[in-house]
């Protein structure tokens, strides 16, 4: 947030505001999978695994490579917090901020997750998800993000002088994670990262530039759907904030559990293999 300019404004200010902007990562040169063929197998899937993550808590999964999985709203509107990590290298995990330098501020149909330096490569795509129909709203908001982080009990700390609150995302997700790691907690939170907010309906306000959210329009049969490019561990907390409608970081609203379903297809996408680590030499020097 910006605050009133103290400088003198110039005379071409106008013309310099009137330039059209370019996007920074054309993507056009970006590979794409076969989206048409990815879906033409979820009609046929068997469903292998359901596990349930409770409210104000997290739970985790593994997926292997060309497998689905679906984060399913089960009985209320509630927003989870995603975390993702190769299964088979724990140092590999999903970079929200370049996934959404390359797709945009909010996740849909047929977009890319993609992974940290030195790999940046696809950890998963999405093949479905049921609000897609909400777009965007008139105040800039849209669902499934990747420009927020994930609600901690540092920021939380600051903002409430001191307060001391132990169910955030961030706290969820590190006991999720040292859990199905066998890390101690200590070792565990470095490992967790910023997140895929799942449902979650968000945006930037217009006027200040501000995060905000909103409550979600996620309704119960609701899911978001995954194609896993690579041997996954996946960790997702349900929110403390619920439906994110008023506030996180504490016990006062209403939560629910979320579901994950995991799927296994008849048969591999035509063509496909799973992506390989980035293909920069990282010499960094020529
Ligand atoms: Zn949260």
């Amino acid at each position: 947030m910006k605050p009133f300019a103290i400088t003198d404004t110039p005379a071409d200010a106008d013309a310099r505001k009137a330039i059209a902007p370019v996007i920074c990562y054309p993507v056009e040169g970006l590979p794409r999978p076969d989206i048409s063929d990815y879906r033409e197998l979820r009609d046929d899937l068997d469903l292998i695994e359901t596990l349930v993550v409770p409210p104000r808590d997290a739970a985790s999964w593994t997926v292997p490579a060309g497998h689905f999985f679906r984060i399913l709203c089960s009985e209320g509107p509630q927003v989870g917090d995603l975390n993702l990590f190769n299964a088979n290298d724990l140092n590999e995990r999903f970079y929200s901020g370049k996934t959404r330098a390359l797709n945009g501020t909010h996740l849909g149909l047929g977009d890319q997750l993609f992974s940290n330096f030195p790999y940046l490569r696809p950890l998963a795509t999405i093949t479905h998800d049921t609000l897609d129909w909400y777009g965007f709203d008139e105040f800039g908001g849209s669902v499934h993000d990747v420009i927020g982080t994930r609600c901690d009990p540092y920021t939380h700390n600051l903002l409430s002088k001191g307060g001391q609150y132990h169910y955030c995302c961030h706290s969820n997700l590190t006991r999720a994670f040292a859990k199905a790691t066998g890390k101690s907690l200590t070792e565990a939170e470095p490992f967790v990262h910023d997140v895929l907010n799942v449902f979650m309906c968000t945006g930037f306000t217009r006027d200040t530039g501000q995060y905000f959210m909103k409550a979600s329009p996620v309704r119960i049969g609701d899911y978001l759907e995954f194609f896993a490019e690579i041997d996954l561990l996946g960790t997702l907390s349900a929110c403390p904030g619920g439906d994110c409608s008023t506030e996180h970081s504490s016990d006062k609203v209403q939560c629910h559990p979320l579901v994950v379903e995991i799927y296994k297809p008849k048969r591999a996408p035509r063509g496909w293999a799973a992506p390989q680590p980035n293909g920069y030499d990282r010499t960094h020097t020529s």
